[in-house]
């Protein structure tokens, strides 16, 4: 039997994906493969990846002049990627709201000045601080956010206004829950196993001023934007079965009705846990209003013992990864796209009942 699954990555798939799949596995089409067994050079398996990376740009309305790169490494590399190949001039803009925002900056320190703009430290990452852009430096070579902090649950409310310095976003747990204007971005990245495929993949959306020819430089080959924009992202052996998954889930996504309807689908679910938890005696979110996020809500009993029942029950009674990151402790619903709503009115349900008893 499936459980709910509410952890923050990997995480669920929509079932309808894993079921063709599953139908696909033995033999794609009649190539008489799976396509885990296929060439990357095969015309089947180019098909499959041409055709995700056009639906990548369908569904989330990228413009013509971005590339879109599918690279392995997670995002953590991109912790990496992004300063090798973005600083020029050698400095960047951080909004420190998380640890994943902080790992991205603390990684930019070995090239070059990674600048600390703002941070929420100071309330356990709790909500969004105001920007103010006359802090920011109109020479730095782009300005870090993360857009969704999937360990504690917030999200910015607005995109901060950094003129002609382009924006890098990491998106790794909210691409493709709700529409996006990419032209507003320089660069977006995202690892897949959070709302998009499972893990192996990692999607990188980029403006094609941005890829450098760094050619003469000492940057590894593998780790410049250029190879993978030059070739396809077929320079290399890609993740062929995990592209082969986002496919589909893109897909499952265009039938559904597309980023609209995910956000409303999205926004619903969220509210029926923020609205208990928000009338709950016992359990409370841990985030500010207006700065909660659609993706990954935690929240807490305020004691520990209770928090520890919590998950060992709600685990019996099949909602399965509940507790909150290993750094914060408490517990996190993560309920990405291929989350159903009944899954979490089942699951509020199951917290009205442990309330009453507790
Ligand atoms: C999961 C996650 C990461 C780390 O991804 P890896 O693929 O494990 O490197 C980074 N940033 C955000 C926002 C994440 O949710």
């Amino acid at each position: 039997m499936r459980v709910y699954n509410f952890s923050a990555g990997p995480a669920v798939l929509p079932e309808e994906v894993l079921k063709k799949a599953a139908s696909e596995l033995f033999e794609y089409g009649d190539s008489g493969q799976s396509v885990m067994e296929m060439s990357h050079r095969s015309k089947e398996y180019e098909a499959i990846h041409g055709d995700c990376g056009a639906l990548f740009r369908e569904v989330l309305g990228i413009p013509g002049n971005y590339k879109v790169l599918f690279l392995q490494g997670g995002a953590n590399m991109q912790f990496d990627m992004i300063p090798l190949n973005l600083m020029v001039k050698g400095k960047a803009d951080f909004v420190v709201t998380g640890q994943w925002a902080g790992k991205a900056q603390s990684e930019a320190m070995r090239y070059g000045t990674a600048n600390i703009v703002a941070s929420s430290k100071d309330k356990t990452f709790s909500y969004i601080p105001e920007l103010d852009s006359g802090t920011f430096d109109p020479e730095a070579d782009y300005f870090h956010i993360c857009y969704n902090n999937t360990i504690f649950g917030t999200k910015f409310p607005a995109l901060p206004d950094t003129g002609s310095v382009p924006l890098v976003a990491d998106m790794s747990s909210c691409i493709l829950s709700e529409p996006a204007d990419v032209s507003k971005y320089g660069l977006i990245y995202a690892c897949a196993q959070k709302n998009v495929a499972p893990a192996g993949v990692t999607v990188v959306i980029i403006r094609e001023d941005l890829i450098r020819d760094l050619s003469g430089s000492k940057v590894p080959t593998m780790l410049q934007y250029k190879t993978y924009a030059d070739s396809d992202s077929l320079y290399n052996t890609p993740p062929t079965y995990s592209i082969y998954m986002c496919k589909l889930v893109l897909e499952w996504i265009k039938s559904k009705g597309g980023l609209a309807a995910m956000k409303q689908h999205n926004e619903k679910k969220a509210a029926v846990l923020y609205d208990y938890l928000d009338s709950s005696k016992l359990f409370k979110s841990t985030v500010e209003k207006k700065f909660r996020s659609l993706m990954n809500v935690p929240f807490v009993t305020g004691n520990e013992e209770f928090d520890k029942k919590f998950i060992k029950e709600a685990k019996a009674a099949g909602f399965v990864n509940l507790a909150g990151h290993r750094s914060v402790g408490g517990m996190r619903a993560s309920i990405y796209n291929a989350m159903p709503i009944e899954g979490v009115e089942k699951l509020v349900e199951f917290m009205k009942k442990f309330e009453e008893d507790n």
